[in-house]
C-alpha cells in the first residue's frame, strides 16, 4: 500500500456527508472512517440519543413557556445551530457570532424588563405616599 495521500497531512475528516450534501467536518472516531454522528456501528446508540432528544424537545417546549416570547425563535435558531455546527454545516465562527448577538439581546431584554419593574415599583410607592 503506497497510495501516497496528498491530504495526509490534513486533519482526518469523517467520510460521510451532511444532510446538506457537504462533506462532514466531524472528526472520525479512532480507527473508523466516520465521526460519532455517522458511524453505522453506533446507530443503536444514536436511536437512543434521538429518543432522548425527543424528550429534550419536550423539555425545550416547556422551557419555551418560560422564555420571553421575543426570545423563543432565537433559542430555536441557536439550538438548530448547535446541531449544524456538529454536522459541519455551519461555521463555528458564525455560531459564535450568533451566540454573542443572542447574549446581547438577552441583556437588552433583561435591562428593559428591570426598568419596567422599577417604574412599576416607583409608581406604586408614589401612589402609597400621596
Ligand atoms: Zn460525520
Amino acid at each position: 500500500m503506497d497510495d501516497h495521500n496528498a491530504t495526509s497531512h490534513e486533519q482526518p475528516r469523517c467520510a460521510a456527508a451532511t444532510k446538506s450534501g457537504q462533506p462532514c467536518r466531524g472528526r472520525p472516531l479512532p480507527g473508523r472512517p466516520f465521526c460519532l454522528s455517522h458511524d453505522p456501528s453506533l446507530a443503536a446508540e444514536r436511536d437512543a440519543a434521538r429518543q432522548k432528544g425527543g424528550r429534550n424537545r419536550a423539555a425545550a417546549a416547556r422551557l419555551g413557556k418560560l422564555l420571553p416570547a421575543r426570545l423563543a425563535p432565537t433559542f430555536e435558531k441557536l439550538e438548530a445551530a448547535l446541531g449544524e455546527v456538529h454536522d459541519g454545516a455551519l461555521d463555528p465562527k458564525v455560531a459564535g457570532a450568533m451566540a454573542a448577538i443572542a447574549r446581547a439581546m438577552v441583556a437588552v431584554l433583561q435591562a428593559g424588563e428591570l426598568e419596567q419593574r422599577v417604574r412599576e415599583l416607583e409608581a406604586r410607592a408614589a401612589g402609597a405616599g400621596g
